[in-house]
């Protein structure tokens, strides 16, 4: 997390510098800071809260006319959000931006006590600033830098000026960096996006690698000997987004949804692309964080019932830590899901993977990131950028590509007929119907946007996608929600049921439907408010449902998860919630 820019070039650098930091809102949005150099001056300029707050406060405080500078974005990870922890950090002639954690900070920063040195703040990254310092020696920087990284433990991605240098300094480990080449100077930045399209050409600074750049030249080092990075052509890429007209970017991209999934389908529906072809494999381990873990729940579902295949889903943060039996590694996959291509925990568990020589399949959706660049095989989820925190399209995107696995899949193993395919054709307009029926949604918004908190029960499947719904609701409303495999709840939970709690319960999987509804009962009995989320051929009473129209098992989730993303919208902006920047959270977990 942490968004981080840093530019060197004959274009305005403040604005260059807060414009880019804006599209990197996305990664944190705890403080905001800024530091302007002309070489011989520096300008440090912080905030607390949004980078609106920084921007205006350069617009009022700054005098400097620079050459170039760094700027960051933060998700606090080592101190509280303050002015004093707010990034750039500066120590005797090194300042920089950092994102990622340094796991051994605390030691580096009582030795460097020792030695006299005075800290200010309590974040790792200012440790490295001192660090950096220590080793510095005018005369050989590139040296000095990589003496201070020899000394830490974690991950980083860092942008350095030095008083008195005209270049800037970007090094990588862990954390995601990229250098863009413009008409009218470098850059190095989190994401690609934070240069507008300015950038034509990227590199993907390699681990410990040192970009070393003035407004006119950049020179690469690795172990302080010059070498030559490969550069790549993005000019027919687009990185940007904008709301189309819609109050959020979130609605913006629920609303995408027909026309994304029309496009992929249409594009890879009948391909032979042999990464969707998982029948040579006897067990799957999918691994993932939030969302991309619940789309990865759906699919042991559908996995499970059309390939015969076992599979297991992981919370990344867990599994690289797991002592991890395989029977048998040729036999066994790993696919690692996740929108950024860049969280920490899943990068970490697919190096582990390849580590063990266990064959991996990514599926992301930002091109050229970590998981993509590292895979074995990778397939892209093609959502488009996403900008809103909590994700929408990318999930449904995931859920796609995983749905087509299963299907395709279990047509290569001869258990299902390739006329299952045709049944994708439908989903684009049985989404649309969904969108453009969103009356009854809002209605019950608008009657429970009040509640503090509710529970999601279902099975199978359903339990699937209450995990992704009630998790959709907490990130955009604050409501604390609860999910409960439907039959579970009475084994303790319970006891939380209370007159007036609302229960929503999904019910699309017909085998269990009886059984949901008893569960549902039971809560019902207790005083709870019922809500049920079922399909249009279903036959349900009561007084606050949300029907979805009726589709095959392996589409269903991908129709009915619309409705709930809408519902947690509507319920969010009744609550008045910063819906697109929840608080707390960021787009792209690159800490762990
Ligand atoms: N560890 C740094 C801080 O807390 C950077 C955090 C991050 O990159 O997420 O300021």
């Amino acid at each position: 997390m942490c968004g981080i820019i840093g530019y060197n070039g004959k274009g305005n650098v403040k604005s260059i510098l807060i414009d880019g930091l804006k599209a990197l809102e996305y990664r944190g949005y705890d403080s905001a800071g800024i530091a302007l150099s002309s070489i011989n001056d520096k300008e440090i300029i912080k905030s607390v809260g949004r980078v609106a707050k920084l921007e205006e406060k350069v617009k009022n405080e700054s005098k400097l006319t620079p050459k170039f500078g760094i700027a960051h974005t933060r998700w606090a990870t080592n101190g509280a959000s303050t002015l004093n922890n707010a990034h750039p950090h500066t120590n005797g002639k090194i300042t920089l931006v950092h994102n990622g954690i340094i796991e051994n900070s605390d030691v580096l920063k009582n030795d460097l006590i020792k030695k006299g040195v005075k800290f200010y703040g309590d974040t790792d990254s200012e440790v490295v600033a001192a660090l950096i310092n220590y080793y510095l020696d005018d005369n050989d920087i590139v040296d000095s830098i990589n003496k201070a990284l020899k000394m830490l433990k974690g991950s980083y991605a860092l942008v350095i000026m030095i008083d008195g240098d005209n270049n800037l300094y970007a090094v990588r480990k862990d954390s995601p960096l990229i250098i863009g080449y413009s008409d009218n100077g470098y850059y190095a930045v989190s994401d690609i996006s934070a240069t507008l399209g300015n950038a034509k050409k990227i590199v993907y600074l390699d681990v410990n690698v040192i970009a070393k750049f003035n407004s006119d030249t950049i020179t690469y080092y690795r172990d302080c000997k010059e070498i030559k990075e490969k550069v790549i052509d993005v000019s027919n890429i687009s990185f940007e987004s904008s709301k189309d007209g819609y109050e959020h970017f979130m609605l913006k991209e629920i609303m995408e949804e027909p026309k994304l999934v029309s496009n992929f389908i249409n594009k890879y529906l009948y391909s032979d692309n042999s990464f969707y072809d998982i029948s040579n494999y006897k067990r799957i381990d999918i691994v993932a964080c939030g969302s991309a873990m619940h789309a990865g729940l759906t699919s042991k579902y559908l996995i499970e019932k059309y390939d015969k295949i076992e599979v297991n889903v992981y919370m990344a943060s867990e599994y690289r830590y797991e002592d991890k039996i395989y029977l048998d590694k040729d036999k066994t996959l790993i696919i690692l899901i996740s929108q950024s291509g860049e969280t920490a925990d899943t990068i970490a568990a697919l190096r582990e993977a390849k580590e063990n020589g266990i064959k991996t399949l990514g599926i992301v959706n930002r091109e050229g990131s970590t998981i993509a660049r590292e895979a074995d095989y990778v397939i892209m989820t093609e959502a488009g950028v996403e900008t809103a925190v909590a994700t929408t399209k990318a999930y449904i995107m995931q859920v796609l590509v995983l749905s087509l696995i299963a299907i395709k899949t279990s047509i290569k193993l001869g258990f299902s007929d390739k006329n299952l395919l045709d049944e994708f054709k439908k989903l684009p307009h049985l989404i649309e119907a969904v969108l453009n029926n969103s009356d009854n949604i809002k209605s019950i918004a608008s009657k429970i946007y009040n509640i503090d908190n509710c529970f999601f029960i279902g099975r199978l499947i359903d339990y699937a996608m209450c995990m992704e719904a009630s998790l959709k609701l907490k990130e955009v409303s604050y409501i604390h929600s609860e999910c409960y495999a439907a039959g579970e709840l009475k084994h303790g939970t319970i006891s939380l049921i209370e007159k007036g709690t609302t229960v929503f319960a999904i019910i699309t999987d017909k085998s269990v439907l009886d059984k949901t509804i008893s569960n549902l009962k039971e809560t019902l009995a207790r005083g709870a408010r019922g809500i049920v989320i079922t399909c249009d051929d279903t036959d349900t009473d009561f007084d606050l449902e949300i029907k979805v129209p009726n589709a095959p098992y392996f589409i269903e989730p991908m129709v009915l998860i619309p409705s709930l993303q809408l519902l947690s919208y509507y319920v969010a902006k009744e609550r008045g919630c910063d819906i697109d920047k929840p608080r707390n959270l960021a787009k792209s977990v690159t800490v762990e």
